[in-house]
């Protein structure tokens, strides 16, 4: 349940897990903001919700670069007045290379979107939360963040930092109606995944099994959780980094 007039934001909203916590928050019946630095595909998005009916806005952001996020939080203070509720989803997988081999640029890019866009993104949604002592921040981390996985070094780094700003966070304004967890999904059918695995059946199933309940989840399991997480049902949730994975982290 969300206050009547809620307005939500999402970041990297074009396609895949964002995309579809964009709908899931528009079905919910918030204003929803979608946010992306792909500005052709994520119009077209903001489009699609609005031909069905929903209240949906696209504002062009490239988390990575500061100015452009304070230009995206100010935007949406002047046209919606408030932000009730954000997930902070945009990310990057970056290149494939064990720590030993693994470049310096591609651990500054990783980080550069993943952790200090995310932290970016929170400083101005707390300011834009904290005069009505009302929100609900999700950062969408990774399983990543909470177990290593081989050859993703700059990704894990990224991911256990955004549990770690989400906890933080949620210790410093706990105290004044804002809430801030992270969602840590195991594999998930998206782009992201389907540029890995190219969608070739073999490999797909190996990812499959590393899960116990033997599937990739799907987006719509992930926005559902993000909107949940910030819906007045979970009204006594923060500072939780909650893993929708399978099962994967509990092997
Ligand atoms: P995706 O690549 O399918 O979509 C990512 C979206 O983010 C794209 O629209 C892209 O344009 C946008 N984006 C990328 N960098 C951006 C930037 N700097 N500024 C603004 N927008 C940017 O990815 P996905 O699978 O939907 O993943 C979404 C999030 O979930 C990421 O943070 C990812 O790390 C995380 N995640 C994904 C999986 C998975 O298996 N798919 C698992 C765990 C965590």
């Amino acid at each position: 349940m969300f206050e009547k007039d809620a307005v939500a934001l999402v970041t990297g909203a074009a396609t895949g897990i964002g995309l579809e916590t964009a709908t899931a928050y528009a079905q919910a019946g918030c204003r929803t903001v979608l946010c992306d630095r792909d500005a052709v595909r994520g119009a077209e998005a903001a489009e699609r919700l609005r031909a069905a009916g929903h209240d949906a806005l696209f504002i062009a952001c490239d988390v990575a670069d500061a100015e452009q996020v304070a230009a995206l939080h100010r935007r949406i203070a002047e046209t919606c007045g408030r932000l009730d509720a954000a997930c902070n989803n945009a990310g990057i997988e970056g290149e494939t290379a064990a720590t030993g081999e693994a470049s310096l640029a591609n651990f500054d890019r990783v980080i550069n979107v993943n952790l200090r866009g995310v932290f970016a993104c929170m400083r101005e949604q707390i300011r834009l939360m904290l005069p009505r002592r009302n929100g609900a921040i999700v950062n969408i981390a990774s399983v990543a963040g909470l177990v290593g996985f081989a050859g993703l070094p700059a990704y894990c780094a990224s991911k256990g930092g955004v549990v770690q700003l989400t906890r933080a966070a949620a210790v410093e304004y706990g105290d004044r109606g804002i809430r801030v967890n992270a969602v840590c999904p195991g594999v998930i059918k998206t782009e992201m995944v389907n540029r890995i695995t190219r969608q070739d059946p073999a490999v797909e199933a190996q990812y499959a099994a590393i899960h116990p309940m033997n599937r990739m989840g799907t987006p719509r399991e992930i926005a559902d959780t993000v909107v949940w997480l910030c819906s007045s049902q979970a009204g006594f949730v923060t500072g939780q980094a909650l893993a929708v994975d399978g099962g994967l982290v509990a092997r």
